[in-house]
């Protein structure tokens, strides 16, 4: 009989700041003096004139960004996996790919050795969460190429809990599957978990009693937005905690289990900067900009400063709460890059109007169209409500707090009841509305 429980290596967890940086710099020449086989960087070190060879010289800044752009592009001329590979293929056991929501998949490739150094962080995210071997874990998800899943899954068969994956189930299905199971520990989208939420009540199954006590979000900013996660804890009668990683880096940051909406970054094992978007110049000590990622675990197909497109706020707490002087992502994840909208002068990020919008219980769903006339933005907001409320009534309070938030007119209308669609993974409430001429 194994032991089991977090399996992570906490040695630098609470190292004063220089001390951490330095245990940083010490991997990240050590994953350097890897890469000579990569093709890929060692490409972009010529472009860039550097010299890797005298890696102890070189700090983590004088190193070139490495885009998502850079990656599709190379994996298009270096079809299939691209020539972001340190290691011959054979070397190779994971496939994985991201959901190309957003252009075209990304294909990933792992080692044993790098799989292995995201198990252990996904143990962080579990340990901060206050998982226990006891626990029985449903994924509630289908299980696909993404990555996340797998990770989340089998880092939690070596925590030593009880995994049930959910895959292939309607929602009421897998409802009834975590009560028949007793699950205590959920892990899901922000989103699905207020899907799931919503089948129970409308199939009067008071999932507030179940032996649920934890939703584990991630996938999209809701989980660190204070309302999404009020109303989420409220349904289920369990606390909802968030953490952060992506396909191409890994699983990065977990919530500090002091400070609620303070994503730790893992930063033994991560080297974490925020950037202006526009012109890639560091911003200050805890202002908002762009996350830029150096995993320093996973040779076999590394990223270094890699532009993750997620805007956020990060700041170093030396230490926090929590005794840790790992930097921290204030409020998760603010929006992405992409997503930034400038209506009427003003910056509009969507988790700042989920934030507006969620504060009304009585909205079941919503949808958010934006506009395009000429050079100029707008908004329109449509919500459906949940039975038993007049809609018009709470589209106007809607409008009223969107004014009182934004500064800005935004019009909320209201859709008939069950109209909007409802999602399993990441939300797609975004809209774009061609406007005519
Ligand atoms: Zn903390």
């Amino acid at each position: 009989m194994t032991t089991h429980g977090p399996f992570h290596d906490t040695a630098m967890e609470k190292f004063e700041p220089a001390a951490l940086a330095a245990g940083q710099r010490a991997k990240l020449h050590a994953l350097l003096a890897k890469l000579a086989s990569n093709k890929f960087y060692n490409a972009k070190f010529k472009a860039a004139g550097i010299d890797t060879a005298d890696g102890a010289t070189l700090n983590t800044r004088d190193l070139p960004f490495t885009t998502k752009k850079e990656l599709v592009d190379d994996q298009a001329r270096f079809a299939p996996f691209g020539s972001n590979l340190t290691y011959a293929p054979d070397a190779y056991s994971r496939f994985h790919q991201t959901s190309g929501s957003t252009g075209s998949p990304l294909r990933w490739l792992d080692t044993r050795e790098s799989w292995d150094w995201m198990l252990g962080n996904w143990s962080w995210i579990y340990a901060a969460a206050g998982v226990k071997p006891k626990d029985r874990i449903c994924f509630a998800f289908s299980f696909g190429p993404f990555l996340g899943f797998w990770t989340a899954f089998e880092s939690a068969v070596k925590y030593g809990a009880l995994c049930f994956p959910a895959g292939g189930l309607s929602t009421s299905a897998r409802l009834r599957f975590m009560l028949d199971n007793g699950i205590t520990v959920v892990c899901c989208t922000p989103t699905y978990a207020l899907r799931m939420a919503e089948v129970a009540a409308e199939e009067k199954v008071n999932i507030a009693l179940s032996p649920v006590r934890l939703m584990l979000v991630a996938g999209e900013p809701g989980g660190s937005v204070p309302q999404t996660r009020a109303r989420i804890e409220e349904a289920w009668g369990a606390a909802c905690v968030d953490h952060y990683g992506m396909t191409e880096v890994g699983p990065a940051c977990f919530e500090c289990e002091k400070v609620r909406g303070r994503l730790h970054v893992i930063e033994s094992e991560y080297i974490a900067e925020c950037v202006d978007p526009e012109t890639g110049k560091a911003r200050a000590e805890g202002d908002v900009g762009e996350l830029v990622l150096t995993n320093l675990g996973r040779e076999g197909s590394p990223l270094l400063r890699y532009r993750t497109g997620d805007i956020v706020r990060l700041r170093r707490h030396a230490p926090c709460a929590c005794g840790r002087s790992f930097a921290a992502l204030e409020g998760g994840i603010l929006g992405r890059v992409d997503d930034m909208l400038v209506v009427r002068g003003v910056n509009i990020y969507p988790s700042a109007v989920e934030e507006a919008v969620r504060r009304f219980g009585e909205i079941a769903e919503f949808r958010v169209e934006i506009q395009q006339w000429r050079a100029m933005t707008e908004l329109k907001v449509i919500v459906e409500v949940t039975a038993d409320t007049e809609p018009n009534a709470v589209a106007k309070r809607v409008a009223t707090e969107l004014r009182r938030v934004f500064s800005l007119r935004i019009p909320v209308e209201v859709a008939a009841p069950g109209t909007l669609p409802r999602f399993e993974m990441k939300a797609k409430r975004w809209v774009r509305v061609k406007e005519e001429e």
